[in-house]
C-alpha cells in the first residue's frame, strides 16, 4: 500500500471562541513535573492567535469610532469624495416624541444605502429635515400651558409653537445619532420647515402656482376633521368598512297651500290632510341645514295612505321601486298601506314642504317652505328615492343646488376685481349649524327655535348632539325608524376618528392640470418594490384638487388679503411680489406681528394712508397643509445644483433627489406633494415632466414578534434606544446600534416585518458569528495587515477556493446593494463567516497556522487568504455595520488610520474566480462529509476522542478513473487536514483488513450515465465507480507539541515539529 502522506494534519485545539491561555491550561498534560522543568514547553512555541479584539464589544459607543463614521465621514467625504453626486432628499419625520423603532428602519436603510454610495467613491448629498408645523404641536404646546387657544395671540402661539418643535428636532436628533445615521447635523446642513428660508422658498412656490391659475378659493363643503379641526385633503382619508351610523327614516310634510303643486300630485292627494316625504339619512345631524330634497325626474314615486293602529291616516310619498324594500324595514309602514297612485319624479319636483323642525320654532309659520328639487344623483338602490339635501354637508347636494343657482358661495378669490360676482336672487346662503369643534352653533335656533336649541348649542354631532336630534324628531313626530347603519366612512388618517362634511372657505390647488404631466413624469421613476407605482399612480389619479388651507396658526401663512367692504379675497402675483418682499425683509412671522397696511401693494392702495387701509383690509389667517410644506423640500437642493453646474461637475439630475425612501403611507403624502409641488412649480416644459426624484422605495409597517400593530395600550412597543441601550425589562438587553442595523439589513422591508426579543437574539447571534470570524483573522495576522503574501500560483486548493467564494460574496453583496436587496447582503456575509470559514477554511489550518514555522509557505498561503478575507469582508460589512468596520479596520491599522470608508471599494478581480477550485472543492466536501459520520460513528462507540488520533484510508479500483480520484491524487498531501485526522491513506485496491478497529462506508463517486457508455464501451468501468472509505486507528504516535498522531515512535517530536523547534527553538518565559 502506498503511503502518500505522513504530514500531520494538526491539533484539535479549542474552538475559536475558546483560545488563548485558557486553552492550553486545560491541555490533559501527559508529563509529570519532572517532564515539565526538563521537557521543552511546546506550547509556548505554538503560534495561538493573538489579537486585541475583544468577542462582545459595542464599537459604536467608542467616541472616535463614532465620529469617525459619521459627521466626520460626512464632512470628509462632502469635501473628498471625487466620484459622481448622488442626492438623497430626505422626507421629514414629524417634530414629536421620541422616535419609535418605524424612524429607525426608515433613516438607517437610507444610511445603509448612502454608505454604500460613499464606498463607491461617490459624493453623497444628505441633509436631514424636520416637518415641524402643525396640529400636533401646537396642541401640545396649548397642553403644557394649560391654555385655550383663544387665550393667546397667534404670535404668542407660534412662539411657543416654535420653541417646542425645535426642542423636539434637538431631541429628535440626538436620537437619531445614536443609530449611527452618517450626516453633518449643524444647522445649516439640516432642514426645519419653520426655518425663515424655508418658509420663503415654500412661498416663492405658491406664488408661482398663482400665477399659473393652479391656486383658486371655494366656499363649499369639504372633508373636515374635527378631531384635527381642520379641513382635510382627499389624501389624509382613510376608509373605515366598519363605522356604525344611526340611520333614520324621517317625515317632511308636504306644502298643501304652495302653487307649485303638479296637477297629477294634488288629484292624488285631494282631501288629505296629512301628506309627507318619507326621507331615509345616515347622517341625522345634518337635517338642521336641509335646505331642499331631491327626486329623480326619470323614477316613479308612489303616493300611498298609510293607516296607523290608532286608525290616522298618513300619505306618504317614496320610489316605487323601493317600495319592497321600504316593507322589509320592520315597522317602518306600521300597520296597513293602501297605493294611490304613482306619478313621476318630474311631477313630484317642484312642490314645496315644510321644514322638518318647524313644529319646534316659536314662529314657525314665518319660515319659509323648502323645494323639492330635481337630481340625477338620487338613484334607485337605497333609501326611499328621495334625498335630503344640506349643501353645507354634502359635495353632491352642493353641486347640485350650486348648478341651479339656489345657492351663493362666499365671493370667489379674485385677482382684478375687488367686487363679489351677484348672485341669482332666488338663491340662499348655505345654511351650517356646526362649527370647526363639530359642535352645533347658536345659529340651529334659526331653524328649530330658541328652546330646542339649548338641547343641540355645544354638542357634538357625532355623538350626544346627534342623539339629541333624533329625541327632537321623536318628539315632533317626524321619525318613522331608527336603525343601526354599517357602512364604509371617511376617517381622519391622523387621528382615526371620523370625519364631516361641512361648508367652509379654502382654498384649493387645482391638480387637474397638472395630473397628466405627473402620470407622465412618474414613469421615468424607478419603484422599489415594482408594484408600489400602481398605488403611487392612482392616488394621483383619483385627486382633481388639493384643499392646501388649514384654520391653524402654526404653519406657513396663505399671504391672502381680505377687503373688507367686499369681503374679496386677493391672492395674485402682484400681491405676492409685495408680500414676500416684506417678508423677506422681516421675517415670515412679521405676517402675524405687522400690520395689515404693511402687506397692500401699491396698486390696490389707492391713495389712502396706512390707518385707513388697516381699516379697510384684513390679512388672512388660514395656513398651509403642512404636506405641502414638506412637499417643497425639494426645494432646498436648488443651492446645490447651481453650485454644481459652476463648479462644472456633470450630476446625472438637475434638481431633485436620485432616491427619496419612506413609508409605504406616503404614496398619498409626501410622494405626492413632492411631484404635486414640484410639476405645479415647473415653468420649463422640461420640468413639467420630470418628476422630482429618480427611484422611489416604500418600506412596511414594523409590526412586534406575533405580528401585531404596536401600540401603548398592547405594551408591544420596541423603542429603537432600548435596542441600543437597554432597558427594565427582562429581555431589554443592551444590543448596541450595529445589532439594531443588522437587524434592517435582514428584514425584507418593502413588506411590514417583526421585531421583538427572538428576532433580536436571532441578530446578536449573527453578530456573534461574525464578530467571531474576524476575531479569529485579526488574531492569525497578530493584528495588522500581512506583508509577506505569497503569489496567486502558489496558492493550494482550498485557498483558491475560499478567494472563489469571496469573489462571489463581493459580487452578491454589491449586487445586493445596488438592488436595495440586505437581506441578500446578510445572507451571503453570514454563508461566508459561518460556513465557508468557521466551518472549513478555520478548521482546516488551525494546525498549519499554530504549530508551522513562521514563514512556512503553507502558513503565508492562509494568512495571503485570510489578510484578503478581512479586508473584502470589512469592505462588504461596512454598509451596514459601520462602527464594526471601522472597529476591525482600526485594530488591523491602528486607530490613526483613516477611516475604512476612505478607500474606495473596488470589485475584486476576476482572477479570484475559479471555478475549478469549486468543482474540485465539492467532490473533496463530499468525501469529507462521509469521513465526518464514520468519525462520529466512531466517537459514538468510544473509541476515537479526537478525530486526531484516526486516519483516514481511501480505496479506489486501480482500473477506474474519475475526476474525483484525480482531485484525491492531486490533493493528497492536504487531505489530512481537509479531514481533521493524522494520517489519509490512498490505496488501489480493497482495503488491507487488520486494524484494531475500522469504519467503512462506499461513496460512489461517478455520474456517467448507461447511454454514455454505449457510445464509449470503454467508459463502461467507471458507471457506478465506488470508493470505499475506512476510519481507523492513527498508525504512528501523538507528538507533545502539536498533537497529531504523527510522531514515530523512536523521535521526541514529528517530523514538522522537529524542523520548526529547530528554526523557532523554545524561549523559557
Ligand atoms: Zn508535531
Amino acid at each position: 500500500m502506498p503511503r502518500w502522506s505522513l504530514l500531520s494534519p494538526g491539533p484539535r485545539l479549542c474552538s475559536t471562541r475558546q483560545w488563548s491561555r485558557r486553552c492550553l491550561s486545560s491541555r490533559p498534560l501527559s508529563q509529570t513535573a519532572q517532564d515539565q522543568q526538563s521537557a521543552p514547553r511546546w506550547a509556548d512555541t505554538l503560534l495561538l492567535p493573538k489579537t486585541s479584539f475583544p468577542l462582545y464589544n459595542d464599537p459604536s459607543k467608542d467616541p472616535s469610532i463614532k465620529t469617525k463614521t459619521t459627521d466626520g465621514l460626512y464632512q470628509w467625504q462632502s469635501r473628498h469624495a471625487n466620484g459622481p453626486l448622488f442626492v438623497f432628499l430626505d422626507g421629514p419625520p414629524y417634530a414629536n416624541g421620541d422616535l419609535h423603532i418605524g424612524h429607525a428602519l426608515n433613516k438607517i436603510l437610507k444610511d445603509v444605502i448612502n454608505r454604500y454610495h460613499v464606498s463607491l467613491g461617490h459624493r453623497v448629498h444628505y441633509h436631514p429635515g424636520w416637518d415641524c408645523h402643525g396640529l400636533p404641536i401646537e396642541n401640545k404646546v396649548l397642553k403644557q400651558l394649560g391654555v385655550d387657544v383663544n387665550e393667546l395671540t397667534p404670535s404668542q402661539v407660534r412662539e411657543e409653537a416654535e420653541k417646542c418643535a425645535r426642542k423636539e428636532v434637538a431631541s429628535q436628533m440626538a436620537q437619531f445619532q445614536e443609530f449611527g445615521i452618517m450626516a453633518n447635523w449643524g444647522p445649516d446642513t439640516t432642514y426645519r420647515t419653520l426655518d425663515p428660508e424655508y418658509g420663503l422658498r415654500q412661498l416663492e412656490i405658491f406664488k408661482t402656482m398663482v400665477e399659473k391659475g393652479l391656486i383658486y378659493r371655494q366656499h363649499r363643503p369639504v372633508h373636515y376633521s374635527p378631531s384635527s379641526r381642520s379641513a382635510l385633503a382627499e389624501a389624509e382619508l382613510e376608509y373605515n368598512d366598519a363605522h356604525v351610523s344611526h340611520s333614520v327614516y324621517v317625515t317632511f310634510p308636504l306644502d298643501l297651500t304652495s302653487n307649485n303643486t303638479s296637477e297629477a300630485l294634488r288629484a292624488l292627494i285631494a282631501g288629505k290632510e296629512k301628506v309627507s316625504l318619507l326621507v331615509w339619512t345616515t347622517t341625522p345631524w345634518t337635517l338642521t341645514a336641509n335646505m331642499a330634497i331631491a327626486a329623480n325626474t326619470d323614477m316613479l314615486y308612489r303616493v300611498a295612505l298609510i293607516k296607523g293602529e290608532d286608525n290616522s291616516e298618513t300619505v306618504l310619498i317614496y320610489a316605487t321601486d323601493r317600495e319592497d324594500a321600504l316593507k322589509s324595514v320592520s315597522g317602518l309602514f306600521a300597520s296597513s298601506l293602501e297605493p294611490l297612485g304613482d306619478i313621476s319624479g318630474s311631477e313630484l319636483v317642484g312642490a314645496a314642504y315644510r321644514p322638518i323642525f318647524a313644529p319646534l320654532h316659536e314662529l314657525s309659520t314665518t319660515l319659509p317652505s323648502l323645494p323639492i328639487i330635481a337630481s340625477p344623483h338620487v338613484t334607485n338602490d337605497s333609501g326611499t328615492g328621495l334625498v335630503h339635501c344640506a349643501p353645507a354637508h354634502g359635495a353632491e347636494d352642493y353641486a347640485v343646488m350650486q348648478t341651479l343657482g339656489l345657492i351663493t358661495s362666499a365671493p370667489i378669490a379674485s385677482s382684478t376685481a375687488s367686487t363679489p360676482v351677484p348672485a341669482p336672487n332666488s338663491s340662499r346662503e348655505i345654511v351650517c349649524h356646526v362649527n370647526g369643534l363639530g359642535q352645533f352653533t347658536e345659529d340651529v335656533a334659526d331653524v328649530i327655535g330658541k328652546e330646542a336649541a339649548s338641547e343641540l348649542v355645544a354638542k357634538d354631532i357625532l355623538s350626544d348632539g346627534g342623539r339629541a336630534i333624533v329625541a327632537l324628531l321623536t318628539k315632533i313626530g317626524a321619525l318613522r325608524k331608527v336603525q343601526r347603519f354599517k357602512h364604509r366612512y371617511p376617517y381622519d388618517w391622523k387621528t382615526a376618528k371620523p370625519v364631516i362634511t361641512l361648508a367652509t372657505s379654502q382654498w384649493f390647488a387645482n391638480l387637474d392640470d397638472i395630473k397628466d404631466d405627473a402620470i407622465a413624469a412618474l414613469q421615468d421613476v424607478d419603484f422599489v418594490p415594482a408594484i408600489s407605482r400602481n398605488r403611487l399612480e392612482s392616488f394621483v389619479r383619483s385627486r382633481s384638487e388639493w384643499c392646501i388651507s388649514r384654520q391653524r396658526v402654526w404653519g406657513v401663512p396663505i399671504p391672502a388679503l381680505y377687503h373688507l367692504p367686499s369681503n374679496a379675497a386677493v391672492l395674485d402675483s402682484d400681491s405676492l411680489t409685495h408680500i414676500l418682499a416684506v417678508l423677506r425683509a422681516h421675517g415670515p412671522r412679521y405676517w402675524w406681528d405687522g400690520p395689515v397696511s404693511a402687506f397692500v401693494p401699491l396698486s390696490r392702495r389707492e391713495g389712502l394712508t396706512d390707518a385707513e387701509l388697516d381699516e379697510l383690509w384684513k390679512k388672512g389667517t388660514d395656513t398651509m397643509d403642512v404636506w405641502f410644506d414638506s412637499g417643497t423640500a425639494w426645494s432646498t437642493l436648488e443651492d446645490l445644483y447651481a453650485s454644481q453646474t459652476q463648479t462644472g461637475a456633470k450630476p446625472s439630475r438637475t434638481f431633485g433627489s436620485d432616491v427619496c425612501l419612506e413609508g409605504t403611507d406616503q404614496h398619498r403624502g409626501w410622494f405626492q406633494s413632492l411631484l404635486l409641488t414640484s410639476l405645479g412649480a415647473a415653468t420649463s416644459e422640461a420640468r413639467k415632466r420630470t418628476a422630482p426624484y429618480s427611484t422611489l422605495i416604500t418600506h412596511g409597517m414594523v409590526l412586534d414578534e406575533q405580528g401585531k400593530k404596536m401600540s401603548k395600550s398592547l405594551g408591544n412597543v420596541v423603542s429603537p434606544l432600548t435596542v441600543i441601550n437597554g432597558g427594565a425589562g427582562k429581555h431589554d438587553k443592551a444590543y448596541g446600534a450595529d445589532i439594531l442595523r443588522l437587524w434592517v439589513a435582514t428584514v425584507e422591508f418593502v413588506k411590514d416585518m417583526t421585531i421583538g426579543p427572538t428576532v433580536l437574539q436571532q441578530c446578536a447571534e449573527t453578530m456573534r458569528k461574525i464578530r467571531n470570524s474576524s476575531r479569529f483573522i485579526l488574531g492569525s495576522l497578530g493584528d495588522r495587515p500581512f506583508e509577506k503574501k505569497v503569489e496567486r500560483g502558489e496558492l493550494g486548493l482550498a485557498d483558491r477556493y475560499v478567494l472563489h467564494r469571496l469573489h462571489k460574496l463581493d459580487a452578491v453583496a454589491r449586487a445586493g446593494y445596488e438592488a436595495y436587496n440586505f437581506p441578500q447582503v446578510i445572507n451571503e456575509l453570514s454563508y461566508f463567516a459561518n460556513i465557508t470559514l468557521s466551518s472549513f477554511y478555520f478548521d482546516v489550518n488551525k494546525d498549519c497556522l499554530y504549530a508551522d514555522r513562521e514563514d512556512g509557505i503553507e502558513r503565508r498561503r492562509v494568512l495571503t487568504v485570510l489578510d484578503q478575507v478581512l479586508t473584502t469582508m470589512t469592505r462588504v460589512l461596512a454598509p451596514v455595520l459601520p462602527h464594526l468596520a471601522e472597529e476591525i479596520h482600526q485594530t488591523l491599522h491602528g486607530p490613526d488610520a483613516p477611516s475604512v470608508f476612505v478607500t474606495r471599494w473596488t470589485p475584486l478581480s476576476d482572477e479570484f474566480v475559479d471555478v475549478q477550485a469549486e468543482a474540485d472543492m465539492d467532490k473533496l466536501f463530499r468525501i469529507r462529509s462521509k469521513v465526518n459520520s464514520l468519525l462520529e460513528q466512531a466517537r459514538k462507540d468510544g473509541v476515537v476522542k479526537s478525530s486526531l488520533s484516526a486516519d483516514v484510508a481511501v480505496s479506489v479500483s486501480t482500473a477506474a478513473t474519475s475526476d474525483v480520484i484525480d482531485v484525491l491524487g492531486r490533493e493528497e498531501t492536504t487531505l489530512k487536514s481537509l479531514f481533521g485526522v493524522s494520517g489519509v491513506t490512498l490505496c488501489d485496491r480493497n482495503l488491507d483488513a487488520a486494524p484494531a478497529w475500522q469504519y467503512r462506508d462506499t461513496l460512489e463517486i461517478d455520474g456517467a450515465s448507461a447511454a454514455d457508455c454505449s457510445v464509449l464501451p470503454d467508459l463502461m468501468r467507471c458507471v457506478g465507480t465506488e470508493i470505499e472509505i475506512a476510519v481507523r486507528p492513527a498508525a504512528l504516535e501523538k507528538c507533545p507539541r502539536c498533537w497529531t498522531y504523527t510522531r514515530p515512535a523512536a523521535d521526541e517530536l514529528c517530523g514538522r515539529c522537529t524542523e520548526v523547534a529547530r528554526i523557532q527553538p523554545v524561549v523559557s518565559s
